[in-house]
């Protein structure tokens, strides 16, 4: 695969990025529905609202880099998926509470074409303004998690938002130099944009802007953790009310078939590849001893369910749901 379809199909044509078809579109998904999902969850309600998708086509080597074709394609046959693809959601969890709408991560924005960037939509149907908006925690800050932090002139989309992330996290990207020595994402052009969006956004945000520590609550009922791998501050978060709880797993894992099966296959997206896939296995590990129900960014839509071990990996487990 040549440099130029690496970027196009990772969404990250540097320079013309903004606004770039950067993807074409799944027929089999392409259905327009409302756009959220909502449940009662203890006292407070929980929903789910679409960005989008993004359909990486070949998904080698982005996914599972340096794995034979042979094995990455049996095990997408056996799934009944494309043998050659990884279609991944763009899943944004929202918290309602009394006093607070809380969005976590806000989606691609303009950053990865027109299949995405649907969260303000989706947050309208819903019956949510951004303006209503009043608090955004980030899980990390890759261009699909904070890509929707501005509009496309850049000015700050949910203008009444404090923005929180974890200080690692707020670190590596502002720091002199981002260390992308350890991953296996080659491209640098796309990179350095990723650098000059999660800056743009942070900038736009800076009068309200806070950092949180592993262990935090930076808000009731509501801890973070930090898990570094993916990327240096990548933070997960543990929900709870009345007798709920729910794991925001954030970016462990980017599709429920290659990456839950094979852990240590990993993405080229991981800043540090061999820290994700040790951090990926233990959180799975952790996740499917302790039962947890899981929220995830990028399963398939909702992004609601469990995991379990099987072989020498895990498996997704997806949560039923009834409707009336
Ligand atoms: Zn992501």
């Amino acid at each position: 695969m040549n440099r130029r379809t690496l970027l196009k199909n990772a969404g990250l044509l540097a320079a013309g990025a903004i606004g770039l078809p950067s993807f074409t579109h799944h027929p089999a998904q392409d259905i327009h529905n409302t756009g959220y999902f909502r449940f009662p969850f203890g006292d407070i309600e929980l929903l789910i609202v679409t960005d989008g998708h993004g359909l990486f086509k070949p998904a080698q080597p982005v996914f599972a880099p340096g794995i034979p074709a042979p094995d990455f394609e049996a095990i997408q046959r056996a799934n009944f998926l494309l043998p050659d693809a990884i279609d991944i959601a763009f899943n944004v969890l929202v918290v309602k509470t009394k006093k607070d709408i809380i969005l976590f991560d806000t989606g691609c924005g303009a950053s990865f074409g027109p299949a995405s960037g649907r969260l303000p939509e989706g947050l309208r149907a819903a019956g949510i303004s951004p303006d209503d908006v009043t608090a955004i925690l980030l899980t990390h800050a890759h261009p699909d998690h904070v890509g929707g932090l501005l509009d496309k002139e850049g000015h700050p989309v949910f203008p009444r938002a404090s923005l929180h992330i974890a200080a690692p996290e707020y670190d590596f990207w502002t720091g002199e130099k981002p260390d992308f020595s350890k991953s296996k994402f080659p491209d640098h052009t796309a990179t350095t944009f990723w650098v000059q969006l999660a800056t743009k956004g942070f900038a736009a945000y800076r009068d309200r802007l806070h950092v949180f520590h592993d262990g935090d609550q930076p808000f009731d009922g509501i801890r973070a953790r930090i898990v570094p791998g993916h990327t240096p501050g990548h933070s997960l978060f543990t929900i709870t009310s009345g007798s709920e709880s729910i794991t925001h797993m954030g970016d462990t894992a980017h599709d429920h078939v290659i990456l839950l099966s094979h852990p240590e296959w990993g993405v080229g997206f991981d800043t540090d590849f061999i820290q994700a896939a040790q951090a990926r296995r233990k959180m799975l590990e952790e996740l499917a001893a302790g039962r947890h129900r899981i929220f995830s960014c990028h399963l398939p839509w909702p992004g609601l369910g469990h995991v379990r071990t099987r072989d020498k990996g895990f498996e997704w487990v997806v949560q039923p749901f009834a409707t009336v």
